[in-house]
């Protein structure tokens, strides 16, 4: 038998984790489905070693409840992904939100019927289940990139991706490991694996730009201090700042100004010098003009280059692991002895830049025409970010074109909350969001306030469905793309862009405008009576 709810939520991660609390008190009846056993999303499947979030622990946390911020207590300035799991725990437990939430089943599909107006959603139990509306908690980075190299299925040890890392830990000891990728999860994963294998053999397309994350068990003053102004970090931390966060040197720090050419070298490396000695990303708040300006942007990039090279001590390795394009336009990773396990006499560096991996065979990589053996294989190999969660789940909107066709050409969204075709199909924290330069927990925390709001205004003036129109969408992507032009991020090939996943399109992935400016589009389309979307009264609904 179909259930039907108000409100179906897929995932749940950190996003879906406070739709359910957030919905739910809105007094809508829910069903949350989660593919995993538990809560968590990215920190419940990302189980490799090293796994650890890169802004700090006390900033990278809900923000919508104050208990929660009194209550809980960070053990280390960034925290690991297994106290990240327990704080996910926690929360759903000090809300009682597990008894709206089914685990261990995985939404396949989601069909609009367009005779009832709900959705249709089909589970891996074999479950059918109704609902209004359908939130896409779903993660921007969740839908695991397992590179298409020849002879992977052949290969006769295990093969572990990241972000599918088995429960039980994975013990290297005494093997020889092979880690395809340098990303943020290689270069955390790398200096662990290293410590136990044998042999470490590293397969590096380009290389990465790592600075040190400099962790450290949290300071008891520190976490006291800013739990009593917990009110105040937030607000600068929403409001004031660049990316969502504000500590340096444990002190909420304003946005840079000005540009990185217009001060003195001096004055220059002492800021960059400030950052580096705090650790993490800090380097996202400099001069704003290094996301514009290729001049600019190479102060800082020679400036963290420098220290790749005082960090590896043998010259011809130094160079490989030395990037030469502009610094922040892929992901800056902040590492703890990433650089320094490269001058470990068994760790070994392969350049597959010129010469792509050529294919796997039973006992290795083979490179050049040189088998590269292994034990154990780990694809670092990334994700297809911002709309993969989506497109590989059988979507279907009310003419039953899949997301998948609807994306085809781009990410075609209205502020990456709606689609045109798609009525009452809610998605968080992905395609045309402002989540990747900005704290993912203050975008999707901002983005279902307004699904919430939403769905009142909708209940209270008697329609029944919103879905965006195709010219909000053509708006939507010009404005998308209109920022990303602004900025270097289309010279460098990243997930950022769709570089990563062949034949993806970038346009609309990702917003760059600012969560100053995405926050006032949003605010604008409610407060408009949403003019970018179309409305669909329940009378006349209930007629047709
Ligand atoms: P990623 O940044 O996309 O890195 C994937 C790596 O695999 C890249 O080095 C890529 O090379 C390489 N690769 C892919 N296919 C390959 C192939 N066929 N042959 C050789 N190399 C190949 O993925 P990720 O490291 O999982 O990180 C993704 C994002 O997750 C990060 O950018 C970050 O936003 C987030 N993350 C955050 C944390 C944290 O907070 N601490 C930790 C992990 C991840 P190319 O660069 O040449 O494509």
């Amino acid at each position: 038998m179909e259930k039907r709810y108000d409100a179906i939520i897929v995932g749940a991660g950190m996003a879906g984790i406070y739709a359910v609390y957030h919905l739910r008190r809105l007094g809508l009846s829910l069903r949350c489905f989660e593919a995993g056993s538990s809560v968590g999303g990215t920190w419940y499947w990302n189980r490799y070693p090293g796994a650890r979030v890169d802004i700090e622990s006390m900033e990278y946390s809900f923000a919508f409840s104050d208990e929660i911020q009194q209550e809980w207590n960070w053990s280390e300035r960034y925290a690991g992904q297994a106290e990240l799991s327990r704080y996910f725990e926690f929360v759903t437990d000090r809300f009682d939100l597990r008894r709206d939430m089914q685990f261990n089943t995985r939404v396949e599909g989601a069909h609009y019927d367009a005779e009832s107006n709900d959705w249709l959603v089909m589970t891996s139990d074999g479950a059918r289940h109704r609902a209004r509306y359908c939130l896409m908690t779903t993660g921007l980075l969740s839908a695991p990139n397992k590179p298409d190299i020849k002879g992977l299925a052949n290969f006769k040890g295990a093969v572990y991706h990241t972000g599918l890392w088995p429960k039980e830990p994975v013990d290297f000891f005494g093997q020889r490991v092979g880690v395809i990728g340098t990303g943020s999860s290689a270069v955390q994963a790398i200096p662990l694996i290293a410590e136990q294998a044998r042999e470490l053999t590293v397969f590096q397309r380009t290389p990465a730009y790592a600075v040190p994350l400099r962790n450290h068990p949290m300071p008891e003053e520190y976490q006291l201090r800013v739990k009593a102004e917990y009110a105040e970090w937030r607000r600068k931390e929403r409001y004031e700042s660049f990316g969502g966060w504000v500590a340096v040197d444990y002190q909420p720090v304003e946005p840079v100004t000005g540009s990185a050419l217009a001060v003195s070298p001096a004055e220059r490396m002492a800021l960059y010098e400030q950052r580096w000695r705090n650790g993490g990303l800090a380097f996202y708040n400099v001069y704003p003009d290094v996301y514009t300006d290729l001049a600019a942007n190479n102060t800082l990039a020679e400036f963290i280059r420098g220290k790749i090279r005082e960090r590896v001590k043998d010259p011809a390795k130094a160079a490989l692991l030395t990037p030469d394009y502009p610094i922040l336009m892929k992901r800056l990773i902040a590492d703890t002895n990433y650089y320094e396990t490269y001058n470990k006499d068994h760790v070994q560096l392969v350049d597959v830049s010129k010469h792509p991996i050529e294919c796997i065979t039973e006992t290795g990589v083979r490179v050049k025409g040189a088998v590269h053996e292994c034990d154990s294989l780990v694809l670092a190999t990334g994700y297809d970010a911002m709309t993969g969660a989506l497109t590989r789940m059988d979507i279907r909107g009310k003419n039953g074109e899949t997301i998948a066709d609807h994306w085809a050409q781009g990410a075609r969204t209205h502020l990456g909350l709606l689609c045109a075709g798609f009525p009452n199909l809610f998605i968080i924290d992905a395609a045309g969001s402002p989540s990747v330069v900005f704290q993912p927990v203050f975008v999707m925390e901002e983005q279902i306030n307004w699904v919430g709001e939403c769905i009142q205004n909708l209940e209270a003036s008697g329609h029944a469905t919103i879905e965006a129109t195709r010219a909000a969408e053509d708006a939507w992507s010009a404005e998308c793309e209109r920022a990303l032009h602004a900025t270097l991020f289309p010279t460098v090939n990243s997930w950022y862009v769709g570089a990563n996943i062949e034949g993806k399109s970038h346009a609309g992935l990702i917003y760059l405008g600012g969560m100053p400016e995405y926050r006032r589009w949003c605010a604008e389309e409610a407060a408009g009576g949403y003019p970018g979307c179309v409305l669909g009264k329940r009378e006349a609904i209930a007629l047709s």
